[in-house]
């Protein structure tokens, strides 16, 4: 098929079956101990520059065996494609600058150092994944800085490898930015990355490259008509000179609605579109690209189902009637999945038949490939087997429970009901009696390996359950000690015998499967590996009131039971695609209520439910938003509403922009909400009081995201701002968020100079 427009299309090469990117961590998380040993002094540069370029070459080959005829490169990155992409633009921050080696310039911007405030960040779109947010002030200039993407691509060329060069795009780079303090908006910026991008595009093409994909996700948002015509200004700019390679612009997590259009309007030569989020929407838009090579995204990139071939293969049918020729591909980059189910053995044969992570995928798109070209019948093996799976998925027993669907519907009709929120305050000030300003933490205590050892010894049967209790209990005790040293006021038992807040949960309740080593990387270094919820859900026993009440017995100070609340669970966990999503969130919503329950009759007398992912799930456009926020504010409030007026319920919310669900946060009706605060100035005060908000709050003084150790000072100015946009009896102090991630040292002198400064802001209060 030839393709008709004008521009560089006329000599670039339509392709077949590709992904839109790729996973970076390596198969066994390799990337994560390099770089961990990098920062730790342990690994030098040169050794980590190998494992980098193993990763890359192992990830090219794996594309290539699974017979892509265009391969995603330039997917790597040692901490985050926003910050490469900020680097490859020049727009670093410029309290970076005095750093002098290039990679502790890019590394320092990511965590911090002892000296240097490190970026913010915050989740990438509706996903799991968290980028570095660049800060655009108006002094910054931009200029190219192409070595990192140029040495890339002469990797894979060397190789023979069809290299598609992957760089996020202007308008999404612009669209995630934040302006600098007193700066003008990142967005009106754009003119000046074009001559960067075009530069770029040339280089890229001198260097071998015949397809450039720029990401342009920002593009599945609502933007405004000025907007869209600024992304066709932008992209016609792009797309004007002859001296470039054919441009691919990406757009997934939804529909784009009318930026296909915009994008239709000018010379791009190929666009890729997630027909799996944008559904039937995103499908039709395609038209405006009749002309032009489409990426269908069909298989979906984000979860781990397997595809249905022949669904799927129809969606390709109908999008080939609207496009000049059709590549089949993920719908986003399988950076959100694991690598592949190879290792997998311990997964129940049954559920394993119906899945597929990254490499199944990659096996997916070339046989709907292959399908597409020759007819289905080329493939019928890869087809019947599929049918098979999915036929026995949909009836397996344990996808349908019909008592507890019952009782979730009983539920759901009785509705949450509590005191109003001032009545519920007045019991608890009665019961707890604590001072203003109360202290406490978000309840997780570094994971030492002492405690990592233990729960793996447990898990492998070296260590039997009593010793392993013990060992807890041994833990459980440490922290409590050290918190009375401390002098904390509410405390908690440090959830040591937790390998993570939602897979913890998902090995105690029915409906879920957890796997081996299905990690995905959640920000920099840290990986996570969700469970995946694929039944009905049911709590067949209480998970974590043994900890709890062994906690509170070792102290006369109250201790705050911990537990993960549905919306939550939800995001962090690959979510089954057969049941309404509202449905499966009452679900864990009726167990977590059991829970909340069980920990009050044991004599807790605070039960903090984290729903740090609330914001994470909110749908990217506007018009999707009220129903979402509905249903998840309704899970929390079933979920923490079965304990009395005198039971103190505590949320917990973190890595966010919070503007949007704002007023939800004040729906949950948490009776305490802690929220990080400590990188962006307890901007978020005023926000909740402006949306009414009169419960009371936890903004974090500490930001535990980087090794750094706030000194007293800092923190009492951070409390003293938060005095004076808050009443101090609606203020608690805690840190951003759970200190698992931390060392033992770095959280003692944290804790300490938050102690302290609380002593110190205390004193201001009660004087003035
Ligand atoms: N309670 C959890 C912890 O302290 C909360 C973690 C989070 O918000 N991500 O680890
Ligand atoms: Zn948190």
């Amino acid at each position: 098929m030839t393709l008709t427009h004008t521009g560089a299309a006329r000599s670039a090469r339509p392709f077949t079956a590709t992904a839109l990117g790729a996973p970076r961590i390596g198969p066994n998380r390799e990337l994560k101990k390099a770089v961990e040993a990098y920062w730790a002094g342990t690994l030098d540069r040169r050794s980590l520059r190998d494992v980098a370029a193993g990763l890359r070459r192992d990830d090219r080959a794996r594309m290539t065996m699974a017979g892509f005829d265009s391969v995603p490169t330039n997917t790597f990155s040692y901490y985050d494609q926003v910050l490469d992409t900020a680097v490859l633009l020049g727009a670093l921050p410029a309290r970076v600058e005095g750093v002098e080696d290039p990679l502790d310039r890019y590394f320092a911007a990511a965590r911090g150092t002892a000296e240097i405030r490190p970026l913010e960040m915050t989740k990438w779109f509706d996903t799991n994944y968290h980028y570095l947010v660049p800060e655009i002030a108006d002094e910054t200039r931009f200029t190219l800085h192409p070595e990192a993407v140029l040495a890339d691509l002469a990797e894979a060329v060397e190789e023979g490898v069809p290299a598609r060069p992957v760089v996020v795009g202007p308008a999404t780079f612009l669209a995630l930015s934040k302006a600098a303090p007193g700066a003008g908006e990142p967005w009106e910026r754009l003119d000046d990355l074009v001559p960067l991008y075009q530069q770029l595009l040339s280089l890229l093409r001198a260097g071998g490259a015949g397809w450039v994909q720029l990401d342009e996700p920002a593009l599945v948002t609502d933007l405004d008509a000025a907007q869209l015509e600024k992304v066709t200004e932008v992209y016609g700019a792009l797309t004007a000179s002859a001296d470039r390679p054919a441009v691919c612009v990406a757009t997934y997590f939804g529909d784009p609605g009318p930026a296909l259009e915009a994008l239709g309007a000018t010379e791009i030569d190929a666009v890729a579109v997630d027909l799996v989020a944008g559904g039937p929407g995103a499908l039709a838009a395609t038209t405006a690209f009749h002309d032009r090579l489409v990426l269908a995204g069909v298989v979906d990139g984000r979860n781990i189902w397997r595809t249905d071939l022949d669904g799927a293969l129809g969606t390709l049918a109908t999008a080939l009637g609207s496009s000049g020729s059709l590549a089949v591909s993920t719908s986003c980059s399988t950076l959100h999945v694991p690598y592949s189910l190879e290792p997998e053995s311990d997964l129940d044969p049954g559920l394993r038949a119906w899945l597929a992570f990254a490499e199944e995928k990659y096996d997916e798109v070339r046989v709907l490939a292959d399908a597409l070209r020759d007819g289905r019948d080329s493939r019928a093996d890869a087809f019947d087997r599929c049918r098979e799976a999915l036929a026995a998925r949909a009836s397996d027993p344990r996808v349908r429970d019909m008592s507890l669907r019952g009782r979730v519907d009983a539920l759901r009709s009785a509705g949450a009901t509590r005191a109003p929120a001032a009545e519920r305050a007045a019991a608890q000030r009665a019961r707890l009696g604590l001072p203003t300003l109360p202290t406490t933490t978000i309840g997780s205590f570094p994971q030492t390996d002492d405690i990592r050892r233990a729960r793996a010894a447990h898990r492998n049967g070296r260590l039997d359950d009593a010793a392993y209790t013990d060992a807890m209990r041994d833990e459980i005790r440490r922290v409590i000690e050290l918190q009375e040293r401390l002098g904390l006021d509410v405390l908690v038992h440090g959830e040591p015998e937790r390998n993570d807040m939602v897979q913890y949960f998902a090995e105690l309740l029915d409906g879920f499967a957890t796997t081996a080593g299905g990690w995905v990387q959640s920000y920099g270094s840290r990986c996570v590996r969700p469970p995946i919820l694929f039944g009905d859900v049911r709590r067949p026993n209480p998970m974590t009131v043994d900890w709890s009440r062994y906690a509170q017995s070792l102290t006369s100070k109250p201790v705050k039971g911990m537990l993960t609340g549905p919306v939550t669970i939800l995001a962090w966990s690959f979510v089954r695609d057969d049941l309404p999503i509202a449905d499966v969130a009452d679900q864990v919503a009726l167990a977590i209520r059991q829970e909340t329950v069980d920990l009050q009759g044991a004599g807790l007398a605070i039960v903090q439910v984290d729903e740090p992912a609330l914001r994470e799930l909110l749908p990217l456009r506007r018009a999707d938003q009220p129903d979402y926020l509905d249903w998840s504010v309704r899970s929390f409030r079933l979920a923490t509403s079965g304990v009395s007026d005198a039971t103190q319920i505590h949320t917990h919310l973190c890595y966010s922009e919070f503007g949007e669900v704002i007023d939800s946060i004040a729906r949950l009706d948490a009776d305490v909400t802690s929220i990080e605060a400590a990188r962006s100035h307890m901007e978020i005060l005023g926000d909740l009081d402006a949306a009414g908000f009169t419960n009371q709050v936890g903004p974090g003084v500490y930001d535990i995201h980087s090794p750094r150790v706030p000194a007293e000072g800092e923190i009492a100015e951070l409390l003293r701002e938060a005095v004076a946009a808050m009443p101090a009896e609606r203020l608690w102090v805690n840190p951003d968020c759970g200190l698992k991630t931390r060392r033992d040292d770095e959280v003692e002198a944290a804790l300490g100079a938050l102690v302290a400064a609380t002593g110190a802001v205390r004193g201001e209060v009660s004087g003035t």
